[in-house]
C-alpha cells in the first residue's frame, strides 16, 4: 500500500486560522489540523487535506499501529495552535485510503464508552444489578456481626454500628455529560475542566443508586461517600449528591481527597478512619481503588493483585461498570498523567490481543 508522509516547512504567514476549530487554511487549500505540538517555540502539526466534511476520513482504521505510532511519536498534539514552522502533510495516498475504506472516521476514544453509558439499556441493567445485589449482601451483613467489607478493619468491630461506603463518581453520580463534552469538543481531560464540571453540581444519580441509598438511610445505617474529588469541591459535591439523591447529605458523610493530609488517592486511610467508629459492611465503587489499594502497577499486575480478593467480589465489594476512565486506564500508560493522547492510543494498540500468529503480532512482550 503506497502511503507517504511528506514533511514541509512553512512560515507562519502561510497559515491562517479557519473559522472552524478543526480546520486551518493554507494559501493553497483548507486542511484538517490533525494535531500539533509546540517545542521551544516551534510548532509541528499534522494536516490532512480536506475534501471531506469535519469528523471524517483522516483516521483510517486500516492504518497499522506502527504507521500510526511512527507519526504520532514524533509529532504530538495540541489542536488549535496555528503558529508553525514546519508540518507533516499526509498526502493523497493516505486520503485515498481513508475514502476507499468503510471504517474511516476521526474518532475519539471516549465516544463509544460515553454513548454506551448514556444510552445502553445494558449499562442501566449492570448498575441496577449491582445495587440489587447490594440489597441482598447488606441484609446478610446485618445478620452477621463478624462481617466486615474493609480489609483495614481487623478486630473489635462486631459491636460497632454498620456503615456502607460508596465511591461517588460513576458509582453514585453519573458524570457522563462531562465525558460527552470532552468528546463533542474533541479535547483532553484537564483538572481545570473537571473542577468546573464538579462545581456545576449537575451530575444525576447512577441507575439504582438513589433507591439503594435511600433504603440504607431509612434503615439508619451510616452512609459514607469516599471520593477522590478534591476537598476544594466538597461543598459542590455535597450539593450535587443532595440534589441527585433527593435527600440531605451531611459534610461528615463526604470524605474527599486532601481533606486531611493523610487522605491521598489511596482510600485506605479514609476506610481506616471510618473503621474506628463503624463496622464497614459494604463497599461500592467503579474502581478497584474503591475496595483496596494495589498500587500503581501495570495492567497485568492489577489483574494478578486482584485475584486474592476474589471472595469479596459480589459479596462485600460491589463493582459498577466504568468504561470511560479509571486506574485500569491509567495503568496502561504507567500512571504518567502527562502522557499525550497519541501516546496513549499507541499504548492501547499495543495491548490489543488478536490471537494472531506470533510473527504477525506487534507490540506485545
Ligand atoms: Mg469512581
Amino acid at each position: 500500500m503506497n502511503r507517504r508522509t511528506e514533511t514541509k516547512s512553512l512560515d507562519t504567514g502561510q497559515l491562517t486560522a479557519h473559522p472552524h476549530p478543526d480546520l486551518v487554511e493554507l494559501n493553497w487549500g483548507v486542511f484538517y489540523l490533525y494535531h500539533a505540538n509546540t517545542i521551544s517555540g516551534t510548532t509541528s502539526v499534522k494536516l490532512v487535506s480536506k475534501p471531506n466534511p469535519p469528523a471524517s476520513s483522516i483516521f483510517s482504521t486500516k492504518l497499522t499501529h506502527s504507521e500510526l505510532s511512527q507519526n504520532m511519536s514524533s509529532h504530538k498534539a495540541n489542536a488549535g495552535l496555528f503558529f508553525l514552522a514546519n508540518f507533516l502533510l499526509m498526502t493523497d495516498s493516505l486520503i485515498g485510503i481513508g475514502q476507499s475504506q468503510e471504517n474511516t472516521h476521526i474518532t475519539n476514544e471516549l465516544l463509544n464508552g460515553t454513548v454506551w453509558v448514556q444510552t445502553a439499556l445494558e449499562h442501566d441493567i449492570l448498575c441496577r444489578q449491582a445495587y440489587q445485589l447490594a440489597d441482598i449482601r447488606l441484609q446478610q451483613a446485618l445478620e452477621d456481626e463478624r462481617w466486615t467489607a474493609a480489609i483495614e478493619q481487623t478486630a473489635n468491630f462486631e459491636k460497632l454500628p454498620p456503615a456502607v461506603i460508596l465511591d461517588v463518581d460513576e458509582t453514585v453520580l453519573d458524570n457522563s455529560p462531562f465525558q460527552a463534552r470532552l468528546v463533542s469538543e474533541n479535547v483532553e481531560f484537564t483538572t481545570e475542566k473537571w473542577i468546573t464540571w464538579c462545581k456545576e453540581s449537575q451530575a444525576e444519580a447512577m441507575p439504582g443508586a438513589t433507591r439503594f441509598i435511600k433504603q440504607v438511610s431509612q434503615k439508619n445505617i451510616a452512609l459514607f461517600f469516599v471520593t477522590n474529588r478534591d476537598a476544594s469541591v466538597k461543598d459542590a459535591t455535597i450539593a450535587n449528591l443532595s440534589r441527585a439523591l433527593d435527600m440531605p447529605v451531611a459534610p461528615e458523610q463526604v470524605l474527599c481527597k486532601n481533606e486531611k493530609p493523610e487522605w491521598k488517592s489511596s482510600k485506605t486511610a479514609r476506610r481506616k478512619y471510618i473503621a474506628q467508629t463503624h463496622r464497614i459492611v459494604l463497599l461500592l465503587g467503579d474502581d478497584f481503588n474503591d475496595f483496596t489499594y494495589i498500587g500503581k502497577v501495570s495492567t497485568r499486575q492489577r489483574v494478578k493483585k486482584g485475584e486474592p480478593y476474589s471472595q469479596y467480589f459480589g459479596t462485600k465489594w460491589i463493582q459498577l461498570p466504568n468504561p470511560l476512565y479509571g486506574n485500569w486506564e491509567k495503568s496502561i500508560y504507567g500512571f504518567n498523567y502527562s502522557t499525550l493522547r497519541d501516546e496513549k492510543l499507541k499504548l492501547k494498540y499495543e495491548l490489543l490481543e488478536t490471537k494472531q500468529q506470533e510473527q504477525n503480532k506487534t507490540g506485545r512482550d
